[in-house]
């Protein structure tokens, strides 16, 4: 099942994500993240982008390019995941967000990360991420903790697409995927 993506201005988007109680049957959901994320031709997906406040987000990295480093297999889904660590150089890297069409900007993050999750069979990993599979986890896991990208921008970017950012709230944007707006009375 395909769900439509929340857009900015949803606060769904803003709240932290509650914890999975352990060993539930999240099988179906994780597979509809999947179908959801690859639909919309995303590589990370969060709960909180199809309406559900729960820690879990899904990626797939396996089919980009990037320099230097092996996607292979990068496909995961982290359940309850829970960041350990965050460190060595900043690096800045552009990004972008189903949940925020048609803007993307360089965010600024620490190159390395360690962190703990559950996968999908409810199996706990303790790993280490660098470069863009790290970039990648640290966007999801903004997600469910209610954070979005462009808070992550310098002042002066955030007012140079405020424009933009309402637009996108009030419903005035296209994409090729189903997106769902939250609804101001
Ligand atoms: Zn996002």
């Amino acid at each position: 099942m395909v769900y439509p993506i929340v857009v900015f201005g949803d606060p769904v988007l803003r709240k932290r994500g509650q914890s999975i109680p352990l060993n539930s049957d999240i099988a179906a959901l994780v597979s509809d993240m999947f179908e959801t994320m690859y639909a919309a031709d995303g590589v990370g997906l969060a709960a909180p982008q199809i309406g559900k406040s729960i820690r879990l987000f899904v990626i797939d990295g396996s089919g980009l390019e990037v320099e230097g480093e092996d996607m292979t297999g990068f496909r995961k889904a982290f359940v309850n995941a829970e960041m350990l660590e965050e460190f060595d150089e900043f690096a800045s890297i552009e990004e972008g967000c189903l949940s925020i069409p048609h803007i993307r900007d360089n965010v600024k993050r620490r190159s390395h990360l360690r962190i703990r999750y559950y996968d999908e069979q409810w199996q706990l990993h303790e790993e280490s991420f660098t470069g863009m599979k790290a970039r990648i986890i640290q966007h999801e896991y903004d997600h469910i903790e209610g954070v979005l990208f462009t808070e992550r921008l310098k002042p002066l970017k955030k007012r140079l697409i405020q424009r933009k950012l309402d637009d996108i709230r009030l419903g005035k944007v296209n994409t090729d995927y189903k997106m769902k707006f939250f609804n101001f009375r």
